[in-house]
């Protein structure tokens, strides 16, 4: 996809962000706020998540139809196998084509009632995410994204396994891993070189989830099998009732999390930004990046 012309010189950092489909008039106020304040740092590409069982198709599209009118951000939209058949599949991923969407982030997702409970591909439907990002290739020649677990998928826990899935969406036609979040920066540098012994040479994009509430992210964690650091609770602690301290620390902290990875020769980072700005903008800016206008172009 093509960069806005006021990013032509954006440096040799590569920022993208992810965000959720909004559920009411005020999130949807909420996130575009959001992505106004993000959008001047010249992201090479923003994203749009589809809910947990496909139940945010339209607002997903809808989001996504939006940035493409209103800006110039190349979007990425996530799409998922469950409770879908592949021609259904197939004419969302047109349709995204036909509206000018060039970028599709290829998920297998997980069942309607949530992560943990055994999943069941979807009779006529793509069984795994290998499987839709080889479906999509023959609907268009989409740039495709998928995702990658540094520390396993959670359904078996094996970074072996999570390798070998990843090899057969590469080989399907994915160009471009984002990992699931992570905290500890030694578990992601080791998965990129077991990655790298395996064969696979598309970039792996560390995911970064700023620590908005302590709390929420140990739970997300948990359900994605992502470990939380003793050192990362207790940066955290004591703080719960002291929301500018808990704001300051998270700045903090992913600032402190991307510089050491830019150290480790990083130069890719997705945020997942819950569709709030702050943390995000804060970190972007403590790696050099500055906001661009057309003004400035
Ligand atoms: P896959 O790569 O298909 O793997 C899923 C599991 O199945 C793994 O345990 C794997 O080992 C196993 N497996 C793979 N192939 C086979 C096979 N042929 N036979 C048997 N087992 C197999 N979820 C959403 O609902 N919406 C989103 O927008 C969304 N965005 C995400 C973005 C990122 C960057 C990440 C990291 C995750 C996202 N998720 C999203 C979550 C994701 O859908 C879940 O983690 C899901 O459980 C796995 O999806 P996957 O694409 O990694 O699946």
């Amino acid at each position: 996809a093509e960069r806005p012309s006021r990013c032509a010189d954006a440096g040799k950092l590569e920022v993208s962000f992810e965000f959720f489909p909004p559920k009411s008039p005020e999130s949807e106020v909420a996130l575009w706020t959001s992505i106004s304040r993000l959008l001047p740092l010249c992201p090479s590409f923003v994203s749009v998540t589809y809910g947990a069982g496909g139940t945010t198709r339209e607002r997903t599209h809808q989001t996504v139809a939006r940035l493409v009118r209103e800006t110039d951000v190349p979007p990425a939209a996530h799409l998922t196998c469950v409770s879908a058949t592949r021609e259904e599949i197939d004419d969302v991923a047109r349709a995204y084509w036909a509206e000018g969407v060039r970028h599709i982030v290829a998920l297998r997702g997980d069942p309607p009632a949530g992560i943990g409970t055994h999943y069941e591909p979807h009779p006529g439907g793509y069984a795994y995410a290998a499987d839709l990002v080889a479906g999509l290739k023959k609907v268009a020649d989409f740039e495709i994204s998928v995702a990658a677990y540094p520390e396993g998928h959670p359904e078996n826990g094996s970074v072996d396994t999570d390798i070998e899935v990843l090899k057969r969406k590469v080989d399907a036609g994915a160009t471009r891993a984002i990992t699931q979040f992570f905290f500890d920066n030694d578990i992601y540098e080791r998965y990129v070189e077991r990655v790298r012994r395996a064969g696979i040479n598309v970039p792996v994009v560390p995911g970064i989830a700023p620590v908005h509430s302590f709390k929420a992210i140990a739970g997300f964690a948990e359900k994605a099998g992502a470990s939380v650091p003793s050192w990362l609770a207790q940066r955290f602690e004591g703080l719960e009732n002291d929301a500018a301290t808990r704001q300051l620390v998270a700045a903090a902290v992913a600032a402190e999390q991307v510089l050491d990875l830019v150290d480790r020769g990083v130069t890719d980072f997705h945020f997942y930004t819950m569709n709030r700005a702050d943390l995000v903008y804060a970190a972007c800016h403590m790696l050099g990046l500055r906001p661009k206008t057309d003004e400035a172009a």
